[in-house]
């Protein structure tokens, strides 16, 4: 059964896009640490990324730079953190995380409740300078 990541990238189910080839896929975590918490992910379902073929494996890291610089842009934040966890879904994947204090990459703290317009807003202006960059 395919992952709800790779449903996202079906469009089965809806995210909040913020970048996107024909590779890689970039979205807004739906229970944020912080506004502007994005999933990069390869569009190639692999549960482990430690068991991603070197290529995709090192163009996952590429794409995700390059999201987390337009997130850099579009969200107030000293530093933009990077997690991979993998606990709750069988899709390898980022997490790029903007940081005004290291407590904000803390997993086990709550996570920001934002409306969908909120999500929209904040996906938009990371996609515009995805787009710009
Ligand atoms: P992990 O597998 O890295 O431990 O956590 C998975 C992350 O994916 C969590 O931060 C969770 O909020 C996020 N997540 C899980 N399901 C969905 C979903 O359907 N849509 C979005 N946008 N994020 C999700």
């Amino acid at each position: 059964m395919a992952s709800i990541f790779s449903r996202i990238v079906a469009g089965e189910i809806p995210s909040y896009k913020v970048a996107e080839d024909d590779r890689y896929y970039a979205f807004l975590d739906i229970n944020p640490l912080a506004e502007g918490h994005t999933l990069v992910i390869p569009k190639k379902e692999v549960d482990y990324i430690f068991d991603l073929d070197p290529e995709t494996y090192a163009g996952l890291w590429q794409f995700a730079a390059r999201v987390a610089k337009a997130v850099e842009a579009a969200i107030p934040c000293k530093r933009v953190g990077v997690a991979v966890l993998g606990m709750e879904v069988p899709h390898a994947h980022i997490h790029l995380v903007p940081l005004q204090t290291e407590g904000d990459l803390d997993f086990r703290k709550q996570k920001k409740q934002l409306t969908p317009q909120r999500f929209a807003e904040i996906a938009s202006g990371i996609a515009a300078a995805f787009n710009q960059g």
